[in-house]
């Protein structure tokens, strides 16, 4: 509190906060002199993006529904390639076709012990001049469901995650035969009918319960921002964490004449029907259900008993069918060509489909590249010219599946792997912290470019924002505090990258270090993937006034900036090191964690313990036993992590002594920046992890069962969440063989430097 009067006493003073360019530090990866330049063209282009033009652009993209297939999908494509056309950048669209369903039957009824019949239906609210286009919206569905017409016994599994199926295992209750009904939340929704399938389930209900999103947490759109009782919440449940893109061409380029599965052989469709419903059709579901009470957490906010469900009295009649129509998406794609190093690419995304209007989602991330992509349009005909290759994007097609960035990524996959440097991602965008994730590589290079942005409310930069969350652990904040309290000027630790959004090729397929960013933290609200995500409700109850909008434009635009005009590239491995450091030690600690955890319950199972502290009126069974994991080898991850530690500060200190001089000549540092492009796809494994051969980093993953969650070492760590011991070695092999392969690349990197040494 104390701290806020200050800053706004300084603010009040007229003194800027965010010292003045003399004074800053040499930028990483520039010389002095280069440093300087680049700091006044970073200057020029942070006065450009305009609030202003963002409100007119996303009143423009957000006037009708436009997702893929709509008339209006291409028409926001056409508008946003004659934007880039007009703001000097060489642009074109690019054409894929694919597998995207719309429905054609959907029914939900309550069939017994009373009938009643879901509305299915988000309906028109005065206030809100577009959610009244009720012709052009895509009916609440959930894309790639599997086609069905099921009846049968509802059974609530609260999130249903393997762990929600396990407690309901302890209570004697199976979902063979029946119908599941999830809340929305706890993993992404696609594992809901995923897990609902592997445990015998015929369909899958998911509802979006008012504890969540609803009016536990503020008051009801349009009143506030949060999800009305018939708002539904679309969304695809294909099986992104096996492979995303086109559910008909896995690992190629969904062109014209590419060889295609059929929908029967797609292995990423669900393999039961599922339906997103409101809490208000869920109600009258939820209020008929018999059997146990539910779990205390598994509770939500509605006026019912929640119980469990299983052999009556509520039965439930489902029906899902799609039109399984192949649809065109349209990839804008633009460049301002590299003046030294044009074949070192620089590239920068956002989807532009929506689910419906999409105003938040993905329009507010959208109108700040748009932003940005002006800004250097217009640094650029006043004579700045970067080094190197940028390129960028508007994605159509990310809803579904992340479409049209995984068919372009893997159509170009053989030169993005010669030339891409890095790839720069946003989708969303709200008021509050800067979001930041990505490789680790790259931290250092994020939490600079986090100091030199400002945040719009506070004044101080995004970066010190960050900083002072973590030391008092506000809303979203880590909590607990830096040890010892105080600021301590120590790198902010970014967020591995799991799944979500359009960085899953370019990282996690072709091994290209990328990034995410967005602000948010501060807005509540409900209308995600609603038809209540437009522009009333935006520029109503979010970053109403645009200054994020801003400050994100400005944070990624400086970012892309520095990457395409260092002199070496500005990436660090020191943070990568200390991070799988605290990933190995993680994965060792989970190990004695699963011991102690088997061990007592299969102890306890032996003396007979569940039994009786088991109520026999409302009886829980015993878990199932398990077999404690055997003690591994974790030796050659902790040396390949010992070598990476050495090999970065090695680099650290090579860098620091080759620009200290001056500015080297063009071509001067080819080699040294075109092994540094190389260090991401050094974490690949051309096999792939277990069962998802598509996805072949080893650091980073979404989670075989949690979706948009990440698995850092996903390869080891699954294998020891899921009981698989006989697969753990083999994996902290394949690890360690990627690290050493990155710390002999490092070191080499380092080595060339020296060499450059003046
Ligand atoms: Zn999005």
């Amino acid at each position: 509190m104390h701290r806020i009067t200050v800053a706004a006493l300084l603010v009040a003073g007229g003194l800027s906060i965010l010292p003045a360019a003399a004074e800053q530090p040499t930028l990483r990866g520039f010389s002095p002199e280069s440093s300087h330049a680049e700091r006044d063209w970073e200057s020029k282009f942070q006065a450009m993006p305009d609030p202003a033009q963002m409100r007119a652009h996303m009143q423009l993209l957000a006037a009708h529904p436009h997702h893929v297939g709509s008339p209006y999908d291409k028409q926001n494509a056409d508008w946003i390639l004659a934007q880039y056309k007009s703001y000097g950048w060489d642009a074109h669209i690019e054409e894929f076709d694919v597998l995207f369903p719309t429905p054609k039957e959907r029914l939900v009824e309550l069939v017994a012990p009373t009938h009643f019949r879901a509305k299915l239906q988000e309906p028109t609210v005065a206030v809100d001049p577009t959610s009244g286009q009720h012709a052009e919206q895509l009916p609440t569905y959930n894309a790639y469901s599997a086609d069905g017409d099921v009846t049968g016994p509802l059974v609530y599994v609260n999130y249903g995650v393997p762990a929600d199926y396990d407690e309901l295992a302890r209570k004697g209750i199976s979902v063979k035969g029946a119908i599941v009904i999830s809340r929305y939340g706890g993993s992404w929704r696609g594992i809901k009918p995923k897990v609902a399938a592997e445990h015998g389930a015929v369909g899958c209900l998911i509802y979006s319960d008012p504890g969540d999103d609803g009016y536990a947490d503020g008051s009801t759109f349009p009143d506030g921002p949060m999800r009305p009782a018939d708002g539904v919440q679309r969304g695809s449940v294909a099986d992104m964490p096996t492979y995303p893109g086109d559910p008909l061409t896995p690992g190629v380029g969904a062109t014209k004449d590419a060889k295609r599965l059929t929908v029967a052989t797609a292995q990423t469709l669900t393999k039961i029907p599922v339906l997103p419903i409101s809490y208000g059709d869920a109600q009258p579901l939820l209020a008929a259900m018999g059997g146990p009470v539910v779990p205390t957490d598994w509770r939500g906010a509605l006026p019912v008993t929640y119980r469990l469900g299983g052999s009556g009295p509520a039965r439930v009649h489902l029906v899902v069918k799609s039109n399984w129509d192949i649809k065109p998406i349209y990839d804008v794609i633009a460049r301002l060509n590299g003046s030294t190093e044009p074949d070192e690419w620089i590239v920068r995304g956002n989807h532009h489909d929506g689910w419906v209007n999409g105003a938040e989602d993905p329009i507010a991330g959208q109108v700040a590249e748009l932003e940005e992509a002006r800004a250097l349009g217009t640094m650029y005909s006043q004579g700045w010219r970067p080094k190197r290759t940028i390129i960028y994007a508007a994605w159509d097609g990310e809803e579904p599946g992340l479409l049209g960035s995984t068919e372009w990524a893997e159509t170009h996959a053989a030169e993005l792997q010669q030339h891409a440097v890095a790839y720069l991602n946003s989708d969303t965008n709200e008021r509050g912290y800067l979001g930041l994730s990505g490789s680790h590589s790259l931290e250092k290079l994020l939490n600079d470019v986090a100091k030199d942005v400002q945040d719009p409310e506070t004044k101080v930069s995004a970066w010190t924002r960050l900083e002072d969350r973590m030391l008092v652990g506000g809303r979203g904040g880590a909590g607990g505090g830096a040890a010892g309290g105080g600021r301590s000027g120590a790198d902010i630790p970014i967020s591995a990258l799991g799944s979500g959004s359009d960085y899953t090729p370019f990282l996690q397929h072709l091994g290209i270090a990328s990034i995410n960013m967005g602000f948010g933290g501060e807005d509540r609200g409900g209308i995600y993937h609603s038809i209540y995500d437009d522009f009333y409700w935006y520029t109503h109850f979010s970053d109403t006034s645009f200054v994020y909008g801003r400050a994100l434009a400005q944070a990624a635009g400086t970012t892309v900036m520095r990457l395409a005009d260092a002199d070496v590239l500005p990436f660090s491995f020191t943070n990568l090191a200390a991070t799988t450091r605290q990933y190995l030690t993680q994965l060792e600690q989970l190990r004695d964690t699963r011991d102690r955890e088997i061990t007592s319950i299969d102890r306890n199972i032996d003396a007979g313990v569940y039994s009786v502290v088991s109520d026999p009126r409302d009886p829980t069974l015993a878990p199932a036993r398990e077999t404690p994991p055997p003690h591994f080898d974790f030796s050659p991850l902790e040396d390949a992590v010992d070598s990476l530690d050495g090999a970065a500060s090695r680099y650290e200190r090579s860098l620091n002594s080759a620009l200290a001089n001056g500015a080297p000549a063009a071509g001067a540092l080819d080699q040294v920046n075109q092994q540094i492009v190389q260090s991401e796809r050094a974490l690949l494994s051309d096999e792939g992890l277990k069962n998802r051969p598509w996805y072949k980093h080893l650091l980073y993953a979404p989670g075989y069962y949690t979706g948009y969650g990440v698995k850092t070492m996903p390869g080891v760590r699954e294998a020891l969440e899921q009981d698989e011991w006989s697969d753990v070695n083999g994996e902290i092999a394949r690890v360690a063989a990627a690290l050493n392969r990155e710390a002999t690349l490092v070191s080499s990197i380092a080595t060339e430097l020296g060499g450059r040494r003046r």
